[in-house]
């Protein structure tokens, strides 16, 4: 489903980094583990087709995504690859599932209200369907980047330390959303992370 084949990612000012081949069959469950600074948002953003790497290809459902153009690479993204990102990214001035709608729309999609409000609903958000992010609690916004990820229904869901800012109630509710919400919309999940608390709950990992 997914792979990668000789990655290596060099810093101008930085360090090399060398990543080891990785296979993630359709609908598995993975953590990608390793110290801070090991080179684990390096490697999710070259699998997420936002950071070309310096060799070695990704592909994902047969598709290699730096064989794209970069227009048909933002298209895949937004349509194949959810992303939840450490802050969440939404714009202030739209609504939440104006949010939503746009992300459906970047990703060359039709609008699709019934989706929307599937997923508010699953993400216990139907009652802010009309509210603005600012209006919404921290644990609400990052519910809300769940949905932001999964609305195109994407082919793998893909969360850089999605814990590392919660306590250990909150943390443990978020693990179990994103694996409810990965295998609900039978996308494979990778979780970032360097949390201990995070490592009993996935049984695949790949170590940097
Ligand atoms: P992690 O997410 O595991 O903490 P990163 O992928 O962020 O690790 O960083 C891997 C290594 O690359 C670290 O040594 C970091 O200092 C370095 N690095 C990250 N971003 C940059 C950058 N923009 N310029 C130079 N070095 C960087
Ligand atoms: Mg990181």
């Amino acid at each position: 489903m997914i792979s990668i084949q000789g990655l290596t990612y060099r810093y101008k000012q930085g360090p090399t980094l060398q990543f080891a081949d990785w296979h993630l069959k359709q609908q598995e469950q993975w953590l990608l583990l390793g110290a801070s600074g090991s080179g684990k948002s390096t490697l999710i953003n070259i699998m997420s087709g936002l950071l070309r790497p310096e060799s070695g290809r990704v592909e994902i459902s047969g598709t290699s995504l730096y064989g794209l153009s970069a227009r048909e690479l933002d298209r895949f993204r937004g349509r194949h690859i959810g992303i939840v990102f450490q802050r969440p990214h939404l714009v202030r001035s739209l609504r939440v599932a104006e949010n939503l709608e746009l992300a459906q729309s970047m990703a060359g999609l039709r609008s699709d209200r019934k989706r929307i409000d599937l997923l508010l609903g699953e993400l216990g958000l139907s009652e802010k369907s009309d509210r603005y992010p600012d209006e919404l609690s921290q644990g609400q916004l990052q519910r809300l980047s769940v949905a932001r990820a999964l609305v195109n229904k994407p082919l793998v869901l893909i969360a850089d330390e999605p814990t590392s800012s919660l306590d250990d109630q909150n943390a443990e509710s978020v693990i179990a959303l994103l694996r409810e919400q990965a295998a609900a919309n039978e996308a494979t999940l990778l979780i970032a992370t360097h949390d201990k608390r995070v490592r009993d709950h996935l049984n695949n990992e790949y170590i940097l």
